[in-house]
């Protein structure tokens, strides 16, 4: 849905890395790599980036009756 502002396990603020994340990514470089760079350290930090996808807007579509 939208990234946690901080990992739900430990606690460190992560959502502002979520875009450089995702950009990174799908310009063809490792998750693995990026990761690592952007100081994420942790399984528990690594594994909220790893499971996340933004789909958001396409559950907007959708009313509540
Ligand atoms: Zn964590």
């Amino acid at each position: 849905m939208i990234i946690p502002v901080r990992c739900f396990s430990c606690g460190k603020p992560i959502a502002h890395l979520w875009e450089e994340f995702k950009k990174r990514v799908a310009d063809g470089e490792s998750a693995k790599k990026v990761l690592d760079e952007l100081g994420l350290e942790r399984y528990c930090c690594r594994s909220v980036f790893l499971g996340q996808e933004d789909y958001i807007e396409l559950v907007g579509k959708f009313k509540k009756s």
